[in-house]
């Protein structure tokens, strides 16, 4: 199953919609595949394994002492308590046909599901059978003390002990075998006791409410879980049923279950505490941060106080991650959380959410500049560098602040201002902090709502390639048209590059979009050729990152390959900020492209400052005037810079282009000037394939 295929099973899974959509991928990638056969078995009762399984296809038999408890079926999450707890699978695994398993080792297990309850509480649910057994029904039991015994004995289930007792009066009159052992006493001195001595929590009313239903037969069974006090004062948590059986001389029976369920506690208060705090860190996780942000925000508006809270995280964590690996990434994390609590006070709250972000709750502040003042002791502390195994770490953190209750009323909407002022700290060149203000609303709004349905696009299909035709400023003749991508975006309408791209960029979904685009252009290059289309040359645009990826020239090379495309036919341009970032990595993959035989154009020439010591030596061929200084002419430095461009671009033999051209005057200003093409609304603006087909049938404007 390809991991595309894999995410899509995850996704369709409830019980791991909590997932992020970056973890799910990561876990899709990470995880290993198994493939079953049909009868093959997962695993047997028993054993000892660590590990944790999704079902993705077929189905499960899930069975016990050979006796079949359930059958599951896709989108099933499975495993063992062995995860939670030290114990042995508790239930045996076969597959039903042949099955595509997910399989979770422990590690993963820990960094993406155990502070997740509600898996926790599945995987306890499905396989540990042992905790959910019904009784069976105790008909016929003789209650004769001294001829019913081995009748008696087979009432025992599991690690129940049994006792018989006086329903009147609660006294004891015999006890299982199993049960004198776990009370550690004889049967004479069990005939002495009372159940109220056994389940000494419950006092009279206790009982009495557990009973008296099963004397009138209004309850034909009881259960509760108690304490169980052994003769010598010791104390175990046990669960206890009761239920009445045949009466003795018109005395009212009962039969009494009781079960040690320490082990059952302890993995309750296992599960509670990886439901509750960070396993990594030991920090409080999400769902104990919002419980806490619960109370706090209701005692500040009882006591009319301010709440500060703040959302942190690391800068370049990834990178450290990426570069160092994982182990040291996990106890960068580790230290930071114990770096904060430090530097928090006794009442404030430091949670992790998961990655290397962190939430602060911090009550009792007299005003917003609190916040700040904490923030930036905090954001101080990570000049220092951070030493790990004797390296030196420099990590930086940006931190956002909502207050209560300038910034919102309730904890999701002060959660979200303040995830929205870390969003601008971050937008604002990191390690700094910023206050949430309502202005930041729509604008980071509108940039989630993208980046949230970015990944999306690419799996839909969303995009569309438009073409603008560039035209020889002399003749009108089409000499070639840019491929400008479009996103029609279910969710959001259409998206126009200039909104979306930079998001593309930053999430690296640019990589896919890119590739993308260059493969659309070559379909729709070939589709022209097959329409008996004069051929013309398609520019695409390329991003920073994509041009500088190590995959990139083999990519364009295949996606030409792949269509029976001449190289001639693509063009790429590159912006002058992509040349300047790293100049000789540029000048590398110009040589490369060269020597395919591929032109490369300068856009938006002008914005930036390319040396023209640089540009001489450069394979490039054209130089693309950007469209700020084409729009108003009478505007004596727009006049001049285009004036300069073009001079520029003669003198080092490159063709210049001339973008946004929508009157006739730039038209006849530029020709003037000496400009060879030109692109704009005067001509056409950006149209589909089908519509660009009429215009190069025409070839002149
Ligand atoms: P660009 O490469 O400089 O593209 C020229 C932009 O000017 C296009 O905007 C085009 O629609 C617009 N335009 C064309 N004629 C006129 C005109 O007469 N007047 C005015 N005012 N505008 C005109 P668009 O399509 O919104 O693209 C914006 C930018 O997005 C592009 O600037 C390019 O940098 C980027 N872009 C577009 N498609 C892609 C792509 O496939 N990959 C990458 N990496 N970037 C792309
Ligand atoms: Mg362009
Ligand atoms: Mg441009």
């Amino acid at each position: 199953m390809d991991v595309q295929r894999k995410i899509q099973v995850l996704k369709s899974i409830d019980l791991l919609s909590f997932l992020h959509e970056d973890t799910l991928e990561r876990l899709a990638e990470e995880s290993r595949e198994v493939i079953l056969k049909p009868d093959e078995m997962v695993f047997h009762e028993g054993e000892e394994g660590k590990t944790m399984f999704v079902l993705l296809e077929g189905e499960i038999r899930v069975f016990k002492n050979d006796v079949e408890i359930t059958v599951m079926g896709q989108g099933s999450v499975f495993g063992e308590m062995a995860l939670i707890e030290s114990q042995p699978r508790s239930a045996s695994v076969q597959a039903l046909g042949p099955i595509t398993l997910l399989e979770i080792n422990q590690k993963q297990f820990h960094r993406y599901f155990a502070s997740q309850p509600q898996v926790l509480m599945s995987l306890m649910k499905t396989m540990s059978s042992r905790f959910r057994r019904t009784l069976g029904t105790p008909s016929g039991i003789s209650t004769d003390l001294e001829d019913g015994n081995v009748t008696f004995e087979k009432l025992e289930m599991g690690n129940e002990s049994v006792v018989l007792l006086n329903g009147n009066t609660l006294g004891l009159l015999k006890a299982t075998s199993r049960a004198l052992k776990q009370f550690n006493c004889t049967q004479e001195a069990i005939r002495k006791m009372s159940l109220a001595d056994l389940l000494f929590l419950l006092e009279d009313t206790g009982l009495k409410t557990l009973i008296n239903p099963l004397l009138n037969q209004r309850r034909s069974q009881s259960e509760t879980e108690t304490e169980l006090r052994k003769p010598n004062g010791e104390t175990v948590p046990v669960e206890v049923k009761i239920r009445p059986t045949a009466s003795a001389n018109g005395v009212p029976m009962l039969l009494a279950w009781i079960s040690d369920i320490s082990g059952k506690k302890e993995i309750e208060n296992t599960i509670r505490q990886m439901a509750y705090y960070d396993s990594l860190t030991g920090l409080p996780n999400r769902n104990l941060l919002n419980d806490r942000l619960a109370v706090s925000l209701a005692r500040a508006k009882r006591n009319n106080e301010k709440l500060g809270i703040m959302f942190l995280d690391l800068d370049n964590f990834k990178t450290v991650n990426d570069t160092m690996g994982h182990e040291t990434g996990d106890l960068l994390l580790k230290n930071v959380g114990r770096m904060l609590q430090g530097s928090l006070r006794q009442q404030d709250t430091v949670a992790r959410m998961g990655g290397d972000e962190f939430i602060i709750i911090a009550p009792e502040i007299k005003s917003s500049d609190d916040a700040g003042t904490l923030a930036q002791k905090i954001i101080n502390q990570f000049e220092a560098p951070i030493v790990i195994n004797g390296q030196e770490l420099f990590v930086g953190c940006s931190i956002g602040i909502a207050t209560f209750p300038e910034d919102g009323n309730d904890t999701k909407s002060l959660l979200k201002n303040a995830d929205l002022a870390l969003y601008r700290a971050k937008d604002r060149g990191k390690n700094n902090f910023q206050m949430y203000t309502p202005a930041l609303n729509f604008q980071a709004m509108e940039r989630m709502a993208i980046e949230k349905n970015l990944r999306k696009a690419v799996e839909r299909e969303e995009f569309d390639l438009l073409f603008q035709p560039k035209v020889e400023l002399a003749s009108g003749t089409i000499v070639g048209v840019e491929g400008l991508v479009r996103w029609n975006s279910r969710e959001l309408g259409q998206v126009m590059p200039d909104a979306f791209i930079p998001v593309a960029e930053d999430t690296r979904i640019i990589f896919q979009i890119g590739l993308w685009t260059l493969r659309k252009a070559c379909w729709q290059i070939r589709e022209w050729r097959n329409n008996g289309l004069p051929s013309v040359s398609v520019s695409i645009n390329l991003s920073g990152i994509q041009f500088a990826h190590p995959q990139f020239i083999k990519e364009l090379q295949s996606a030409l390959d792949e269509f029976d495309i001449s190289t001639e036919l693509i063009e790429l341009e590159i912006t002058e900020a992509i040349l300047m970032k790293d100049m000789d990595l540029a000048v590398q993959v110009l040589k490369q492209l060269g020597q395919l035989g591929i032109k490369v154009a300068i856009d938006d020439f002008g914005t930036g400052y390319s040396s023209l010591n640089l540009l001489k030596n450069l394979p490039i061929h054209y130089l693309k005037i950007d469209r700020t200084f084409v729009g108003d002419f009478s505007q004596p430095t727009s006049a001049a810079i285009a004036k300069t461009i073009i001079g520029l671009g003669q003198s080092l033999g490159l063709k210049t282009i001339a973008e946004g051209i929508e009157t006739e005057e730039q038209r006849k200003f530029l020709l003037e000037l000496g400009c060879d093409e030109g692109q704009g609304y005067l001509f056409s603006p950006p149209v589909n394939g089908k519509k660009i087909q009429d215009l190069l049938r025409k070839k002149v404007m």
